[in-house]
Order: C-alpha cells, then structure tokens, then sequence
C-alpha cells in the first residue's frame, strides 16, 4: 500500500470526503510519523514505543472531517503522539491558526515536535503535561479533539467556544466517537456511527 493507493480507499470506502482532508494528507505523508515506513500506510494502528500507537488512517479520517477545521482555528489536541493528527490540523487551519497539542509522555512529547519540526508545521505547539482535565492555559477553542479514549464525556467541554465542536472517543473497553457541539443556548451532542478501541486517555 501507498499513500495513492491508501487515500483512493479512504475515498471508495466514503470515508475522505473533502478535498482539504486529502491535501492534509499528501501534505504530511503518514510515513514521516512512524518507526517503519515500510507499513505507513497500512489501514492500521502502528507502534510508536512506550505502549502507544499512531491510530489507524481511516480514524483520523473520520476523526478529521467530523472537526470540521476552518482556517485561522485555534485547535486543542489531546494525546500528541507521533504528531501526525497537529499536522493534519495544522494545515487545516493554515498559518493564521494554531494548534496546541498535549502529550503526557515526554518522549513521545519530543518524538512528536520533533516530526513536527522535520516536516515545517509550525503553528503546532507540543505541549508536555496531563491533559485530562484539557488545557485552560489557552482556552477557548474553537476545535478540541482528544486522540485517546475518554471513559465519559470530557469535562472540558467548557473549554469550547460558542460554535465550538469536540470530538472523542467516549467509552470502554469499546469507544463510540462523540461530537459536542456548543451554541449560544448549551450544548448538544451526537455519535457517529462505529466503534473504535484507542489507548485510555490516563488521568
Ligand atoms: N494523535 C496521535 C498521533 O497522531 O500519532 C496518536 C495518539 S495515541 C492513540 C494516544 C496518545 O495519548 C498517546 O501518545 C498517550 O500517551 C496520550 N495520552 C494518554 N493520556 C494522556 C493524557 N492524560 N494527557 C496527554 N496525553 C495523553
């Protein structure tokens, strides 16, 4: 499998909907975020040390339409990782936005700027710490996507704009992904359809 080969199944499956999410990934080709290139683009999980994965692509498909990312977004990712997810935000939301990553992990934390710094995305922020209860330093977001498996709702919801959206996988030891989106009035919520297993977000 290649990264052709890879996003014109993304796209068959009905998964990759929009041209933006496909630039995102020829932009930062999955195979500058793993140990072994030669299964970048695998539909699958992968090993990135310290009992941790890079998620499988099509997740972070659906992950990255279900955001939503508008350009000139301030975006809140918990769960770093390699860093793949903060670059496909990063372009997303272009040189006007930001994405503040948090990683609790700290070579994972270095792992991930590290990628970061290799490939140019430089409106990412690692950040190294626990975020579970998110991340009120730089609070509101417009976007807050948490890339480990969340046993309840995150309470840090209330770390999104008006108009703001979350996404997570909510669940366990099977996770369902959860949208929250906030209006003026509160907040309301669905879930996609699917199931996914994450690595547990440790609090
Ligand atoms: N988004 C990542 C990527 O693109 O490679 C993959 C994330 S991996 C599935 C989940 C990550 O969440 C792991 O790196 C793990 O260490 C991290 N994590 C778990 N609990 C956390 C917490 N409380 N705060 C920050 N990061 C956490």
């Amino acid at each position: 499998m290649d990264l052709e080969r890879l996003i014109a199944y993304l796209k068959r499956t009905g998964v990759l909907k929009s041209r933006r999410v496909e630039e995102a990934l020829r932009k930062y080709p999955r195979e500058l975020f793993v140990r072994d290139r030669e299964k970048a683009y695998i539909d699958s999980p992968l090993p990135i040390g310290y009992g941790q994965t890079i998620s499988q692509p099509s997740t972070v498909v659906i992950m990255t339409e279900a955001l939503c990312v508008e350009p000139g977004q301030k975006i809140l990712e918990i769960g770093s990782g390699s860093g793949w997810q903060a670059a496909l935000l990063s372009y997303l939301t272009g040189p006007k936005g930001k994405v503040y990553t948090v990683e609790r992990i700290p070579e994972l934390a270095e792992f991930a700027r590290k990628n970061l710094e290799k490939v140019g995305a430089n409106n990412v922020k690692v950040i190294l710490g626990d975020g579970s209860k998110g991340l009120p330093e730089f609070a509101p977001y417009d976007r807050i996507i948490v890339t480990a498996a969340c046993r309840e709702k995150p309470e840090f919801v209330d770390q999104l704009k008006s108009g703001g959206r979350l996404v997570a996988p909510v669940g366990f030891p099977e996770q369902r992904m959860l949208i929250v989106d906030r209006t003026e009035n509160g907040f309301t919520e669905r879930f996609l359809p699917g199931w996914f297993i994450f690595v547990p977000l440790i609090s």
